[in-house]
């Protein structure tokens, strides 16, 4: 077979001066992109800003022959995300890649959480998404093609104690994947979400004795196929970490259905939860009107 390369295309790839984000970057230019290297090179808790995170990653793009410019600008904010998006339409003429991957974590059990937090959390994650997408979503819907991935978290979709914000963001970017998929699917627009266990600078006092085996370079494969031409995989969610890539998602139960026409009451909810909870038979609806015809075909 092939190898997979992406001759010609041009990446955004945010968050790419350090960690999961630099592996990307280095990767997709090493198989011939061209690449937006964004980083606000903030510190691990979200404070500072500095040039030097970008700018070691291009540096090390160029001097393995690749192309790639630096962007400085925070995703945060919309102007941020419409500028990312720009430098790469300046430098090299369109946006064919986001990998939306700049980010940080916030650790506080929730009675501790202020709205400060909340907002910072909201931020970064799940408004910086948008803003650095809907731009580059405009571009890719006009010339018909482009590649979508969201880096949401376990904590989001499993649950972490003291990451409720966190998570809270990691997981709207579930929301705006799938919808993104849905709008998409007719422009050759794809969009997938990882869930990466990395050591980095973010989880290096997390992972204990597994951060040995937790190279980012390990999420690397996964995260640059479902962006590739050869993958027209397209709203799902993908697991990576330590050598194992696994699909999650989110499935409904077969139920219980009450019968057309008929009121249950509390008490018939109660007799019946096991059923309802009933994991065997699951599916997984392709968007909102699957889970609708499912419906649709007990109540006609
Ligand atoms: P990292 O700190 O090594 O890299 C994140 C980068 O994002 C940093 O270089 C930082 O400067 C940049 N950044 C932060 N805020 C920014 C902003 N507003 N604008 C532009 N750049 C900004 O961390 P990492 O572990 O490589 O994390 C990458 C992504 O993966 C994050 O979104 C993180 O939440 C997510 N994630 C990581 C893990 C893991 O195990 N490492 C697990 C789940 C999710």
């Amino acid at each position: 077979m092939d190898p997979i390369t992406f001759d010609g295309q041009v990446a955004v790839v945010t968050g790419a001066g350090n960690g999961l984000g630099r592996t990307y970057a280095l990767e997709l230019a090493r198989r011939g992109a061209k690449v937006v290297v964004n980083d606000l090179g903030i510190n691990p808790d979200g404070t500072g800003a500095q040039s030097v995170a970008a700018d070691a990653t291009v540096q090390a793009i160029v001097d393995a022959g690749g192309e790639a410019v630096a962007s400085y600008d925070s995703v945060a904010d919309a102007a941020g995300g419409a500028a990312i998006v720009q430098r790469a339409v300046d430098a090299f003429g369109t946006v064919d890649i986001v990998i939306n991957n700049a980010g940080y974590v916030l650790d506080k059990s929730f009675v501790n959480i202020s709205f400060e937090d909340l907002e910072k959390m909201l931020d970064v994650h799940l408004r910086g998404a948008f803003f650095v997408t809907q731009p580059a979503f405009r571009i890719m819907r006009e010339k018909g093609y482009g590649r979508l991935l969201f880096t949401s978290s376990s904590a989001g979709l499993w649950g972490n104690f003291g990451q409720s914000t966190y998570a809270a963001a990691k997981t709207g970017l579930l929301g705006l994947s799938n919808v993104l998929a849905v709008e998409g699917a007719k422009y050759d627009i794809t969009s997938n979400v990882i869930a990466p266990i990395a050591r980095s600078r973010l989880t290096e006092d997390l992972l204990g004795p597994m951060a040995d085996a937790l190279d980012p370079e390990l999420v690397m494969p996964i995260s640059l196929y479902l962006v590739s031409r050869n993958c027209d995989v397209t709203h799902e969610i993908y697991s990576a970490g330590g050598g194992q890539y696994a699909r999650s998602f989110i499935a409904q139960t077969p139920g219980w259905f009450a019968g057309k026409g008929t009121h249950p009451s509390v008490e018939d909810i109660r007799d019946h939860i096991e059923e309802i909870r009933n994991e065997a038979g699951y599916i997984v609806p392709s968007d909102i009107s699957a889970e609708s015809m499912a419906l649709l075909a007990k109540l006609t």
